[in-house]
């Protein structure tokens, strides 16, 4: 998103050369610069014993497809924290060990999703009020019940490459 006024004033904002980004808008009362940066987002596969994976669905994004649990970096976390909190959050369950497995940037949103594998590490399944239904899926399933999402598919691919990375 490019700023026309300064978050914290109101005031508009002009124009100040940075030698890496050129013109970027600029307040001189707070002198903070705002680069147009993306909003850090992330989508997590929770792999329980190699084999279940833990699926939510959530009708306001994907009617009638399941999805991995995702969720915005708040200010002040580490996106591993996010990561482990997002599970907790929306499905009562603690995963541990948050591997990274790359990002993909949505144009129309304007957000880089940060994808991620963990383990499941202690809990139960309570769902938030967040979500319609939390619970584990086999994961040689899981892409066929996963409809339009499309990144989710794509981190669910990576899980199984690495668990017959693990198995072999
Ligand atoms: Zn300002």
């Amino acid at each position: 998103m490019k700023f026309i006024y300064c978050p914290i004033c109101g005031g508009r904002l002009e124009e100040k050369y940075s030698y890496d980004e050129g013109g970027v808008p600029y307040c001189p009362i707070d002198d903070i610069m705002y680069f147009d940066t993306p909003k850090p987002c992330i989508i997590v596969a929770v792999v329980k014993d190699n084999k279940m994976l833990l699926m939510l669905r959530q009708n306001y994004t994907f009617k009638d497809s399941k999805v991995l649990v995702s969720g915005y970096v708040s200010n002040g976390e580490e996106v591993e924290e996010t990561v482990l909190r997002e599970v907790k959050e929306e499905t009562g369950i603690i995963a541990k060990d948050p591997k990274y497995l790359g990002s993909y940037y949505l144009k129309a949103k304007e957000i880089v999703m940060l994808t991620f594998m963990a383990k499941y590490e202690a809990g139960e399944i309570i769902s938030s009020e967040e979500v319609d239904w939390a619970g584990w899926t086999n994961i040689e399933n899981a892409i066929d019940e996963m409809g339009e999402d499309t990144i989710g598919k794509s981190v669910v691919k990576m899980v199984l490459e690495e668990i017959k990375n693990v198995r072999n």
